[in-house]
């Protein structure tokens, strides 16, 4: 099936089956920051197939700013980003940042790893093209969406993340080596007798 998005552009909705690191959320552990109904931010996180679900969605409290960290329960490469609104309640831009956990919104700086300008997508067929290069070996996500101030709120229905999932028993060999660095250069004479041992 082809849809005529707002874009200008037809897109193929054959896409959506690609869309499913939302499995891949520590739900648990994810944060939505100024989300007017308590947990409401975890629900947009949902099969494509329910993209067009109006009974869930996430809408902001005090501002038009919505801030979602999103811990993965692995490895992440990200490749793609869908974000439905309606038009009156659309964020009007996202910012991307890689591996910031618990972000505030007074951490939030110029230097996102990414930010696209939204256009009002009510069906869900609108990608992001997320730069993979960037957003490899990403195991937290923060999303960073806001409005232009002349509307009280946003409002979501649905994102969607594609990309690949890997488990995250890197991690241990990454600290195991982060560790063993320091020993060796705080005490040089304990290398050199391992050094001796060795030969
Ligand atoms: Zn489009």
């Amino acid at each position: 099936m082809e849809h005529r998005c707002n874009c200008g552009s037809v897109h193929d909705t054959e896409i959506g089956i690609s869309y499913n690191l939302f499995e891949k959320i520590d739900k648990d552990r994810m944060e939505c920051l100024n989300e007017h109904e308590e947990g409401s931010g975890a629900k947009v996180f949902k099969t494509w197939e329910e993209r067009l679900d109006r009974s869930e969605f996430v809408q902001s409290d005090v501002d038009d700013e919505l801030l979602f960290n999103i811990p993965f329960t692995g490895d992440v490469k990200l490749k793609g980003l869908i974000v439905v609104a309606d038009e009156s309640y659309s964020p009007k831009t996202v910012k991307l940042y890689k591996n910031r956990p618990h972000m505030l919104f007074d951490h939030l700086d110029n230097s996102p790893e990414q930010e696209f300008e939204l256009i009002a997508d009510a069906y869900g067929v609108h990608e992001y093209p997320v730069r993979t290069v960037k957003f490899s070996s990403v195991q937290h996500l923060s999303l960073y969406f806001s409005g232009m101030g002349n509307t009280e709120q946003i409002k979501i229905y649905y994102i969607g993340l594609k990309g690949e999932w890997t488990p995250a028993h890197k991690h241990g060999v990454t600290i195991c080596t982060y560790e063993a660095r320091p020993l060796i250069s705080n005490h040089p004479t304990d290398f050199n007798e391992v050094g001796r041992i060795i030969k």
